[in-house]
């Protein structure tokens, strides 16, 4: 352990917000240490898929897709419910291309595609190599390690010292219950994710959600925001969570459903509810207009055609061996599997088909534009159901990334990145707007900016 020890910089956290801050940090300051409580680096980082939303990339320019900085600032706000700041979401958008460069430049790899998410105008989702977390991670932890940034795992930080507005020491305790103190010469970033799995303190928040369950590793418990909270840091927008309403009841956490559900039936397919056979919310809109519509029933179906999956270019062969995804020739076959009336379903699915072809207007203000009939059979179904799955609020930052205190000052070298902070999102963070926040804010948190 590397005890009493002082750094220029101590970052809490190895996802890709750390990673991040701790990579540009190196260039301006010879001593970076990360902290981590777990045994390797990634966090939620690692076992997320990865999906990063860029404006103009090379991909999206090749694919002939028109998209600005300021459609994509729209949509953020417009799904945060304008209670998002302004300033760091203009910083998100503007920066998103630069920050995929930089990964491009430290070895992360990319699909040739681009998907759709609700919310957002245009298809801007880029997707790593591997479609995991771990194609960023991997790298980015080599690219520190090269640079010099030393790395403490198994060590969780249980408190900051501040002192006349300066963090000065963090002291953290190993796995072997050995305390020590770090201390921090320049300047301490925060970067230690959300709290998902913290069950109490989403009930604190936000007692609708009790009872569900959390697609995040066990450690996001948000006990930096607690600390910081104590330390005088503000907190802003923490009853915004952020359900997925893209998971399967029968997988345990995140489990592979999202990718039939996420990536291809709510953009492209339908959801019913098999109480009534109908449709019920526009499938293409964000994360929390979908979410609520559906929270209250035991599960949604998912439904696609067979043209929608081959459009769509993923595979869905292993969802379909572990029955995540089933599969019907015909729509009576739905109905009954689901226990739903099958003139009542054949009759939603015809409405809907007849729309598109008339080009009328969907009753959910669906853009009826960007989907096709559902009338190419094999059918593919899932039931989907929310679970909890990021958290929007945290730890108050401006622009610079820097810590707003209470009193709505600023702490003199306090930085702060990534799931842990909150104003980014609003109401309702947009898929894979998450990974573009860490990596645009992580780099502004370590970048020598303001002296400290
Ligand atoms: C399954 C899943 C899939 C996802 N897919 C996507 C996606 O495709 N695109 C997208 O944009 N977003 C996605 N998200 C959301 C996104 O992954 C996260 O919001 C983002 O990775 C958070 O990164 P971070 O660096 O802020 O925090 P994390 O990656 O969670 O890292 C925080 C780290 O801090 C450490 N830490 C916490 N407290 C302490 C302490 N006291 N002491 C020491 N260390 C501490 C944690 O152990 C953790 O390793 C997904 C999330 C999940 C759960």
């Amino acid at each position: 352990m590397k005890c009493a020890q002082h750094y220029d910089v101590v970052v809490i956290g190895s996802g890709i917000a750390g990673l991040s801050a701790a990579i540009e940090a190196k260039s301006h300051y010879p001593r970076v240490l990360i902290i981590e409580k777990l045994t390797t680096a990634g966090g939620n980082s690692l076992i997320s898929d990865g999906g990063i939303a860029v404006v103009g990339s090379d991909i999206q320019r090749r694919k002939k897709i028109d998209d600005s900085v300021a459609l994509l600032t729209q949509d953020i706000l417009k799904a945060g419910g304008y209670q998002n700041n302004p300033k760091l979401v203009d910083t998100i958008a503007k920066h998103s291309n630069q920050a995929y460069e930089w990964t491009k430049a430290m070895g992360v790899q990319y699909q040739d595609r681009v998907d759709f998410f609700g919310g957002h105008s245009v298809k801007r989702c880029l997707t790593p190599l591997n479609k995991s977390g771990k194609d960023f991670i991997k790298p980015m932890v080599k690219y520190a390690t090269n640079l010099g940034v030393e790395f403490l795992y198994n060590t969780k930080v249980l408190d900051i010292t501040i002192q006349a507005n300066r963090a000065t020491e963090v002291h953290v305790e190993s796995k072997r219950n050995n305390h020590c103190v770090i201390h921090i010469n320049h300047r301490l970033i925060v970067a230690a994710g959300g709290f998902s799995s913290n069950q109490k303190m989403i009930e604190m928040y936000n007692s609708s959600l009790e009872n569900l369950s959390s697609t995040n590793l066990p450690s996001a418990q948000g006990e930096l925001l607690v600390l910081l909270e104590a330390k005088g840091a503000q907190l802003i927008g923490m009853e915004n969570i952020q359900c997925g309403p893209w998971a399967s009841p029968d997988e345990k956490g995140f489990g592979l459903g999202p990718l039939f559900a996420d990536y291809i039936a709510l953009p492209y397919g339908i959801l019913i509810n098999p109480k009534n056979a109908q449709r019920f919310v526009n499938e293409r809109a964000d994360r929390k207009v979908v979410s609520d519509a559906l929270i209250s029933m035991p599960y949604a179906l998912a439904i696609t055609d067979h043209t929608m999956v081959l459009d769509s270019g993923w595979d869905i062969a292993r969802l379909i061996q572990k029955k995540v995804v089933e599969v019907a020739d015909d729509l009576s076959i739905i109905a009954e599997r689901y226990g739903m009336d099958s003139t009542k379903l054949k009759a939603t699915i015809d409405t809907y088909n007849n729309h598109i072809v008339a080009k009328a207007n969907d009753h959910f203000l669906k853009d009826l534009n960007a989907v096709k009939p559902l009338i190419n059979p094999p059918y593919y179904t899932m039931k989907t159901v929310s679970k909890i799955h990021h958290t929007m609020g945290g730890i108050q930052i401006n622009e610079h990334a820097q810590v707003i205190t209470k009193d709505g000052q600023c702490f003199e070298n306090v930085f702060a990145a990534g799931e842990c902070t909150g104003g980014v999102h609003g109401i309702s963070r947009l898929g894979s707007m998450a990974i573009t926040d860490c990596l645009v804010m992580g780099r502004i948190a370590g970048k020598n900016h303001h002296k400290n």
